[in-house]
């Protein structure tokens, strides 16, 4: 189903992100090690989707190396397990051709929804080669996408995208990707709702008015979240930060501390009007599973 339909029917809604395997390709020569990342991350899809949520999205490229093929694979499991499935698709490095080769793979795997983005810059390039490149910005996804009659979701970002020095020129940005196609738009992870909240305001006053997914992330590993945030420029708010200093060191204490703050971040949110939720799940079913039994008769299914 086209997730612009799916966010049409009510809210509250929740639904989760996973990763590919990084392998590569299935070859002869891995052991079977490619197949086995395969399978385990079709196992994590088969438990994530028996809490039927509204979509799961398959990101690409982000976790180092993965293919699109892996990403097509994984997104047409979850098709398989009953749930819509969102393909992202990454264009900074990419060509026309090999975008055509992706959304013909997506389209022959009945995998309506993509989620245009660029991908971040590669360490050896500046802003500056982009103006060579076939595909410089996300908007330009979207205008290769758009005649597909595919569901175009694009990302944003509460605290701004970190290549942009001012709020209000990523807000001018967004506004141009919106218009070029996109029937919603899913957030950079906040930990901070007051952040989302005032961004709403500001992307609505600048006349963005597609469906908009807020983005959560279970914190249940204290040391990865710091260069997690310092990547993505997300701020860790003191609460949060407190809890990750008091309890970071357990994993245990770690974990029950980070589904409790999550599920607290997403009661608030839907308190607050923010009517879909995308949860960050780091391929781990038990704690998606948890948040999910927290919320229980606040979600519809
Ligand atoms: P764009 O919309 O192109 O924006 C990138 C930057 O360019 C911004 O600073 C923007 O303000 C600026 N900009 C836009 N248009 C112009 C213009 N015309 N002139 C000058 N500047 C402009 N990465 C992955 O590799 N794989 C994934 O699966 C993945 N999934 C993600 C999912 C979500 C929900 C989010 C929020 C991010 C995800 N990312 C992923 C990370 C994303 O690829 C990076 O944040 C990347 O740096 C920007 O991608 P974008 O699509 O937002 O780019």
């Amino acid at each position: 189903m086209k997730i612009s339909k799916i966010l049409s029917l009510g809210s509250p809604r929740i639904s989760f992100e996973v990763f590919p395997p990084k392998r590569q390709e299935i070859s002869s020569f891995d052991d079977g090690r490619a197949e086995s990342e395969m399978n385990k991350t079709k196992d994590v899809v088969s438990s994530l989707a028996k809490y039927a949520p509204s979509f799961i999205s398959v990101t690409y490229g982000a976790a180092g190396g993965t293919t699109g093929a892996n990403t097509c694979e994984i997104a047409k499991h979850v098709e398989s397990c009953g749930v819509t499935a969102l393909a992202h698709l990454t264009c900074i490095n990419s060509t026309r051709e090999k975008v055509a080769l992706e959304v013909e793979s997506f389209k022959k795997n009945k995998i309506e929804n993509v989620l245009c983005l660029r991908g971040d810059l590669p360490r050896d390039r500046s802003k500056e080669d982009l103006c060579t490149a076939e595909f410089s910005h996300a908007i330009d996804l979207v205008n290769e996408l758009k005649s597909h009659g595919l569901c175009l979701g694009g990302a944003c970002y509460p605290e701004g995208h970190p290549e942009c020095a001012h709020l209000r020129d990523d807000i001018k940005y967004l506004k141009d990707k919106v218009d070029a196609g996109l029937d919603f738009l899913a957030t950079q992870m906040v930990f901070d709702n007051s952040i989302l909240y005032s961004y709403l305001a500001k992307i609505r006053s600048a006349g963005i008015y597609v469906p908009i997914i807020a983005g959560v992330m279970p914190v249940i590993n204290g040391k990865q979240i710091s260069r997690i945030c310092s990547l993505t420029g997300t701020m860790l708010p003191p609460r949060f930060r407190a809890i990750v200093d008091r309890f970071g060191d357990s994993p245990s204490q770690m974990a029950a501390a980070g589904i409790a703050y999550a599920t607290e971040q997403i009661v608030d949110l839907f308190a607050n009007g923010v009517e879909n939720v995308h949860v960050y799940t780091m391929n781990k079913p038990e704690i998606a599973g948890a948040i999910m039994e927290n919320l229980g008769a606040i979600i519809k299914g």
